[in-house]
């Protein structure tokens, strides 16, 4: 069974709990960055991407109260922080307790595709247990090409 993508109402509760215990007070800045986050799921996002988008509809925001807000929400649960290679950090909607997917990177136009593969899963866990190891988490990247870009790619030898 598939669990359900935790509404918005449910992740306001973690992260109000989360800020009660913090002793942190909820700010209309937060909300804000909360909404705009939380309202694209699937998506990757880059502190300075979601900075532009916030900064439209609240131009007094600081880039810096955007790199906060989403090490916050990381840090109780509700974000996932990835890094790809390019020096850039993105951060991405956990879509409900306990998740789990990997991603395949396209070095040509930078597209993020996301997979979940129970047979990864199985024979991670499978080699680590050979090894006596005790896996926390895991994370696997693929680089390459995706579809279209391979297409781009034939096209141009095509052209040659
Ligand atoms: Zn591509
Ligand atoms: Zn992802």
């Amino acid at each position: 069974m598939i669990p359900k993508v935790r509404p918005k109402s449910e992740r306001k509760k973690v992260l109000e709990l989360y800020l009660a215990k913090k002793h942190l007070k909820s700010t209309k800045q937060r909300d804000i960055i909360f909404d705009e986050f939380f309202n694209h799921p699937g998506q990757h996002i880059t502190v300075e991407e979601l900075y532009e988008k916030v900064k439209k509809q609240y131009p007094k925001i600081g880039y810096a109260t955007i790199y906060r807000t989403l090490k916050l929400f990381k840090e109780c649960g509700l974000a996932f922080e990835r890094n790809f290679g390019d020096g850039k950090t993105r951060y991405e909607p956990v879509k409900f307790e306990g998740e789990h997917h990997d991603h395949m990177i396209c070095v040509g136009c930078g597209r993020i595709i996301e997979f979940e593969n129970q047979r990864i899963e199985y024979y991670s866990r499978e080699v680590a247990r050979l090894n006596g190891f005790e896996v926390l988490n895991h994370k696997l990247e693929l680089y390459g090409y995706c579809g279209s870009c391979r297409e781009k790619k034939k096209e141009g030898a095509n052209n040659l």
